[in-house]
């Protein structure tokens, strides 16, 4: 039996594994499921932190709902084995459906009822409190229009609608497929609003997107997932320092035409000279660094288009 050093002072004795295990929210080893021919997900390692949001990233048919029916009970892995709030995905999967709450996009409303009835009719199915309707209208801030016959709504208020029913019995993780699939930009920032407001409350938050940007501003850590496997895991931060070339973009003054443009890389010996002498002879008007755009890590690690 190996334990990890973790670089703490060895004054306490270290957890067992499977403690390490059961205090991520959700954790995958070496998870893997054929679909006859097709190797959907092909040995896939994960952590995902409680209270925080992780971001499943990849192109179509990379595997990403795969993984998610593997985690949340629906499908059973080929190899491999996972835990999400400390139980095991298989094993105990009865134990496992009080914890989470899942939004997959072909998940169904009942279009003539009204938000609140859907809501009911789901209370009603699973023994929910009552007052629990409100509560999960005002975490998706649907009060005001719960009375409303659900054809009247907007895309976005249906899936905001569907959050609401996926968090009625309470779960402390949530698995969103795709959250702002087909929403325009207005409706896509309110369900990240959503989104961050439930992270806030305490919940961990596993989505998959093709988005880049979505994923940038909502998740503390990314998966980049290609036919099937995680070729990178960090948090965007360190995926985009990784990749920045650092270059720095100068606007100087010149003599000659006024202001000048220019853009130094900084590895660069030469540039380094240049930017130091303007620095001292009081040339530098501006100087910002460009960072590289997540989508642009992503090209440059996965070697295909995030979608
Ligand atoms: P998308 O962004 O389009 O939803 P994805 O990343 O979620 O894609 P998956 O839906 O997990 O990808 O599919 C991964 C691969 O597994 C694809 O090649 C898909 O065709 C295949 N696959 C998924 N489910 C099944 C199934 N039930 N039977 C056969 N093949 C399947």
């Amino acid at each position: 039996m190996s334990i990890q050093d973790t670089g703490s002072v060895p004054t306490v004795e270290p957890a067992p594994p499977h403690l390490h295990m059961a205090d991520a929210a959700i954790s995958a080893h070496a998870l893997r499921r054929r679909f006859k021919a097709t190797i959907a997900v092909d040995g896939i390692d994960l952590r995902v932190e409680r209270g925080t949001i992780f971001g499943l990233l990849g192109p179509n048919g990379a595997g990403k709902t795969t993984i998610i029916r593997m985690l949340t009970g629906q499908i059973v892995p080929t190899s491999g084995t996972a835990t999400v709030g400390g139980f095991d995905v298989v094993r105990d999967r009865e134990q496992l459906k009080p914890l989470i709450g899942v939004v997959f996009e072909d998940q169904n409303l009942y279009d003539r009822l009204s938000g609140r009835q859907n809501l009911e009719f789901a209370r009603w199915l699973y023994a929910i409190p009552k007052r629990r309707i409100d509560e999960v209208l005002d975490l998706v801030e649907l009060r005001d229009r719960a009375r409303d016959p659900v054809q009247a709504y907007s895309n976005g208020m249906r899936q905001r609608l569907m959050i609401a029913r996926a968090l009625l019995h309470e779960p402390r993780i949530l698995f969103l497929d795709e959250p702002s699939r087909g929403l325009d930009p207005i409706a896509a920032r309110q369900i990240r609003q959503t989104i961050q407001h439930l992270r806030d409350t305490g919940m961990t938050i596993l989505l998959t997107t093709h988005l880049m940007d979505e994923a940038d501003h909502l998740c503390q850590r990314v998966a980049f997932i290609v036919a099937g496997t995680i070729v990178a895991n960090d948090t965007p931060r360190a995926l985009k320092l990784a990749h920045s070339t650092p270059v720095v973009e100068v606007t100087m003054a010149d003599e000659e035409d006024g202001l000048r443009e220019v853009t130094l890389n900084l590895r660069d010996a030469g540039d380094q000279q240049r930017l130091a002498t303007w620095i001292a002879a009081d040339a530098v008007r501006s100087m910002h660094t460009r960072e590289a755009t997540l989508e642009e890590v992503f090209i440059a690690t996965a070697g295909v288009r995030p979608a």
